[in-house]
């Protein structure tokens, strides 16, 4: 185990509430508590950073294919925007709710905050399964969504972009829509674009780089050589997939991936650069399995798999207190937001298993968002090179930031980056006021 050394100075406060299954809300809320303990806050911004600045929540009715019409619900929480304007994804998926909003809202207040982006955090959504819809319905979703929450977003407002769900095309469909309605071409207004419209170069694998930079950066730190390291990695969209690639050609072995049919396990390692992404092609893991004589495995069972770095990469709420005894990794990075219950970080914190949080591993998604946002109001494009040099100091500087709190205050990485983006945001409050 990697902190063996560290004293379990928190057992008291993590032990405090273990009622799962537990919404992002409930999960981001305990953290914080838990990481106002750490620092010297004014209650009263700890309060005002429990509750959402506003939740818009609207009736987006659907022209199906067929002519008839369905009526599905959507959101877009605010957080906090003391820093900068509110920025976040917009996530299509069944499960979305008002909570679920909310508590994806606060971390990315949180994310920015670690990043020292100047933005705030929100987050919207649809309830719908997006594979429910055609292209053509999923088009028309989009800009009516658009066209009900017009008023609330805005290039130096809230600037969405793509989530679970949605993608690139999708915020061209918002951009689109958006700026059919100004008047005028508005970039800026969202993130994740194409670049043949304004869209960044190195956004769509952003996210999947900064969890392998991270995960390269704290296996030095641990003394794991990344030769030596094995990995195991839940889900293989974007994130998961650009993640286990560039661990695997920086020399890591790539042990497990798993997509929603199921994972694939080799102890010799995969070859994950000849897999396409669940993106890609929805089928690919499956068919890896078929085309070779590698070893099938549930996903609850890759969780479990004795590896050095378990990624959760897929969806939120993965490692609970139900499993987070059985886990075997030594260092987990989470890709996926929340992919940790506030039980099951109790669980592995006792055990010495060191959780290096979405906040920070998966941030490289919304720094080249900031990136694109920069390229879009001064009109000029950046090299892929040059995306790639500034996401690696960003991540490098964010990394550094917390393993000094880490150190400096024994405390866990998920507390760290919360010390960090947490001092940060109440700064901006106490220097900024209350008004009126
Ligand atoms: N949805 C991504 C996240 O959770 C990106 C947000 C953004 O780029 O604004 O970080």
């Amino acid at each position: 185990m990697v902190s063996e050394q560290r004293s379990s100075s928190h057992d008291e406060r993590s032990a405090s509430s273990n009622t799962e299954p537990e919404t992002a809300l409930e999960t981001a809320r305990r953290q914080l508590v838990r990481a106002g303990s750490n620092l010297e806050i004014d209650d009263a911004i700890l309060e005002r950073l429990r509750h959402p600045t506003a939740v818009h929540e609207v009736t987006v009715p659907l022209e199906r294919d067929d002519g008839s019409v369905d009526v599905f619900t959507g959101f877009r929480a605010r957080h906090d925007s003391v820093r900068g304007p509110y920025k976040g994804g917009l996530r299509y998926h069944p499960d979305v709710t008002r909570d679920e909003c909310v508590g994806l809202a606060m971390w990315m207040t949180w994310k920015c905050a670690v990043m020292d982006l100047p933005f705030g955090g929100a987050k919207g959504g649809i309830v719908v399964d997006p594979k429910s819809l055609s292209a053509d319905e999923k088009e028309r979703l989009t800009r009516r969504f658009t066209q009900e929450v017009r008023a609330v977003i805005g290039p130096t407002v809230d600037i969405p972009a793509p989530d679970m769900g949605t993608d690139p095309q999708t915020m061209a469909w918002l951009m689109d829509a958006y700026s059919m309605q100004e008047g005028e071409t508005m970039p800026g207004v969202v993130t994740g674009k194409p670049p043949a419209i304004g869209g960044s170069q190195g956004r769509e694998e952003a996210p999947g780089r900064s969890v392998a930079i991270v995960t390269r950066e704290t296996c030095e730190y641990y003394e794991y050589p990344l030769s030596e390291t094995t990995v195991a990695v839940q889900g293989f969209g974007s994130v998961g997939a650009n993640a286990a690639r560039l661990l695997e050609k920086w020399g890591a072995t790539v042990v497990a991936v798993s997509d929603v049919n199921g994972g694939i396990y080799d102890p010799d390692g995969l070859e994950v650069a000849a897999i396409p992404s669940h993106d890609e092609e929805p089928e690919a893991v499956t068919r890896y399995a078929e085309e070779t004589d590698v070893d099938r495995l549930s996903n609850a069972e890759l969780l479990e798999l004795d590896v050095d770095v378990l990624v959760p990469a897929a969806v939120g709420n993965v490692l609970t207190e139900d499993n987070a005894a059985a886990v075997e990794a030594d260092l987990i990075v989470e890709g996926a937001n929340g992919p940790t219950t506030f039980a099951a970080d109790a669980i592995l914190e006792e055990r010495g298993i060191e959780v290096i949080p979405d906040i920070l591993a998966n941030a490289g998604g919304v720094t080249v968002s900031y990136f694109e946002w920069l390229q879009d109001i001064n009109r000029r494009r950046w090299t892929l090179d040059r995306v790639h040099e500034e996401l690696e100091a960003e991540m490098i500087a964010a990394w550094d930031a917390v393993r000094e709190e880490v150190e400096d205050r024994d405390i866990t990485w998920r507390d760290g980056a919360y010390v960090v983006a947490l001092s940060r945001i109440a700064e901006a409050h106490e220097i900024r006021g209350l008004w009126p």
